[in-house]
């Protein structure tokens, strides 16, 4: 790639930067086309809607209904507010922003760079699958839960023809369930949560009685599809071998007795972790989060970073859920607005954060509901592999521990690779610092999170002929 085409931000028109289309970032962009801005929007997708309201290809044509279940009318307004958007905005599909220095950020499409100047900066980044390694998860055939769902929303494919999900979290439910409904066989679904935590989170759960009640019908859903449903299960194995992928999964189950189930593949995961490695480029501070034992980009309650110009909103910067990206990403749009010194609708913003704040006691209930199995990383293996990308093992992790006594995950990333391939911890990086913690002695905030390095994601290179 040549140098970047640098744009500067003209000085009579503040130019904002929505990283995002997806729920959070397409209201978002809405609320400022409304204020009378022309907001960038910026997505690495090749289609506007973000993970729940992915839209398919343009040849293919399920209706909504069929695709987005019980949220298509949600799904077909944020599609349709985002088409009639784009006269009034400058929307740049399939650009990966992989860099973000000095108030610009540093986008690439195909293998054309440029650097966009911003006056202000609000993030959707949305989220992906939480982890935890089990071992075997490197044998082919198996998927997040999030790569399963968008194989079938994008592509109306299965990853399997008999396929087990594992794991914990809504998500996992509703997944299974779109297989089910699909017509895949759904081998069964292991939760490594316990049912009675369930009814412990009700009374947070029902902050929010409709989304209790949707996912009290997806489980009766898998009933009556008749697939097995196991609580509180401790995950043993993916077995299979590396030229035919995977053939079986193996647990104890909430009595202790091991179980194999044969399966030509694998869903998994554990809830969500928020991507946020461009609010980390951008410098903004991180806390601690001990409920979820993540850490945070720290926001205020309308999504104002610790850094002037720079907004936060959706699951990127905590986990909400579409409802919630919806209300964050306008409500970041008139936090940002507001301090530009335009006037704003202030009993508007008193009700997003209303609606915000329904919404994270019901987070909280999922969280006590669906516990992300901080435990399972004293107990995993020495030869389960930790980081897929750099195939490393759990024992080569603890030897790294042993070796150089390090308990923080930056310097044992350096010393280890854990954390240093293509996808830059995003999918070890939680499993690493718990493991490091355990068997460390540290506290897991202790043992610290990786920090994002440019780029976020690989880049493309173009490579010149020798003459
Ligand atoms: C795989 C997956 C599947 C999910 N499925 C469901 C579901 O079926 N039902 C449900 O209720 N919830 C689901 N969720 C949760 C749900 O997606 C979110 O609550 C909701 O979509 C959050 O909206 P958002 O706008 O914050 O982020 P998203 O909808 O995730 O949108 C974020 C957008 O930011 C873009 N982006 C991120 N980083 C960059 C970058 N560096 N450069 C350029 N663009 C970037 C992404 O391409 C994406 O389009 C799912 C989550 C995941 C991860």
């Amino acid at each position: 790639m040549g140098g970047a085409d640098v744009d500067s931000a003209g000085p009579a028109t503040p130019r904002v930067v929505v990283v995002g289309a997806g729920p959070a970032g397409v209201r978002c962009a809405e609320t400022l086309v409304k204020a009378g801005i022309r907001p960038v929007v910026v997505d690495e997708g090749r289609r506007s809607g973000g993970q729940i309201y992915r839209r398919q290809p343009e040849n293919f044509t399920r209706p909504y209904a069929a695709l987005y279940g019980s949220e298509a009318a949600k799904a077909e307004s944020i599609h349709r507010t985002f088409d009639s958007l784009l006269e009034h905005i400058d929307y740049m599909p399939e650009t990966l922003i992989w860099n973000i220095a000095d108030n610009h950020v540093y986008t690439v499409c195909g293998n054309r760079q440029r650097a966009l100047a911003y006056d202000a900066l609000i993030l959707c980044t949305g989220a992906t699958d939480r982890l935890m390694p089990v071992k075997g998860w490197q044998l082919a055939g198996t998927f997040s839960l999030g790569g399963a769902q968008v194989a079938l929303k994008s592509q109306a494919c299965a990853v399997g023809s008999r396929v087990v999900f594992m794991g914990t979290g809504a998500l996992l439910y509703l997944v299974a369930a779109q297989y089910a409904a699909a017509g895949a066989t759904v081998a069964a679904v292991l939760d490594t949560s316990a049912l009675w935590r369930r009814v412990a989170a009700l009374p947070k759960l029902l902050a929010q009685p409709r989304a209790l009640w949707k996912g009290m019908l997806l489980t009766a859903s898998l009933y009556r599809a008749r697939v097995p449903v196991y609580f509180g299960i401790r995950p043993v194995a993916i077995e299979g071998s590396d030229d035919s992928g995977v053939a079986a999964v193996s647990f104890r189950d909430s009595m202790g007795k091991t179980r194999t189930l044969a399966c030509d593949a694998v869903a998994m995961g554990y809830h969500l972790r928020p991507e946020n490695q461009l609010a980390d480029l951008a410098r903004c501070e991180f806390r601690f989060d001990q409920p979820t034992r993540q850490w945070l980009p720290l926001a205020d309650r309308d999504g104002r970073s610790s850094i002037d110009d720079v907004y936060l909103a959706g699951d990127g910067a905590r986990i909400l859920g579409a409802d919630g990206a919806e209300a964050s990403g306008e409500l970041a749009a008139l936090a940002a607005l507001e301090d530009s010194g335009a006037r704003v609708d202030s009993s508007r913003m008193d009700s997003l954060r209303r609606k915000l704040v329904k919404l994270q006691r019901f987070a909280r209930g999922l969280n006590q509901a669906f516990p992300w199995p901080a435990a399972f990383a004293a107990e995993l293996v020495d030869d389960t592999i930790v980081c897929r990308c750099e195939a490393i093992r759990v024992g080569e992790l603890r030897a790294t521990l042993s070796v150089t006594g390090s308990r923080e995950v930056n310097r044992t990333k350096a010393f280890s690779r854990v954390g240093m391939g293509r996808c830059q911890g995003r999918y070890c990086g939680n499993a690493a610092a718990e493991i490091i913690a355990s068997d460390g002695g540290v506290a897991i905030e202790e043992a610290g999170r990786l920090r994002a390095q440019a780029p976020v994601k690989p880049l493309p290179v173009a490579l010149e002929k020798d003459s």
